[in-house]
């Protein structure tokens, strides 16, 4: 364990539905009501169809892996220990793209495309981080 804590994201009014679904251990993203696009972060316009009208949208927490980075250098003396880990750009089966964690998944193995599902990480009393595992097989 390291003994310098891990800051916590901000949780601003426009991301407050996704960290208070995280705390219920469910990925909810934005879904634009003009044209259904679903989109992460949340953001005011939608970028296809420019409405304003949008909502929160429970969705499965598997996708694939669009893009990822090996983090090696330590830019915060709370990830001493964790380095190597893997961030990851997942894309939902849904269709909207979540930037997170990559876990349980040596560093080796990770891929482009390789299927994810989401676990739920919680770090602190009103704090949960959603983060991906490689998708186990259906037995
Ligand atoms: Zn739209």
């Amino acid at each position: 364990m390291s003994a310098v804590p891990k800051p916590l994201p901000q949780i601003t009014p426009e991301m407050a539905p996704f960290w208070e679904a995280a705390r219920r251990h469910e990925l909810m993203v934005q879904r634009c009501r003009g044209c259904g696009t679903r989109r992460f972060p949340a953001r005011e316009l939608c970028s296809r169809c420019l409405s304003r009208d949008a909502g929160w949208e429970r969705v499965s927490g598997h996708g694939q892996v669009f893009s990822f980075a090996i983090m090696h250098q330590v830019y915060h003396p709370a990830f001493a220990d964790a380095v190597p880990y893997a961030i990851v750009v997942v894309e939902l089966e849904e269709g909207a793209r979540v930037l997170s964690n990559l876990v349980d998944c040596p560093t080796a193995d990770v891929a482009i495309g390789l299927p994810v599902e989401v676990v739920f990480e919680d770090v602190a009393p009103d704090v949960t981080l959603p983060k991906f595992r490689p998708r186990r097989a259906a037995a």
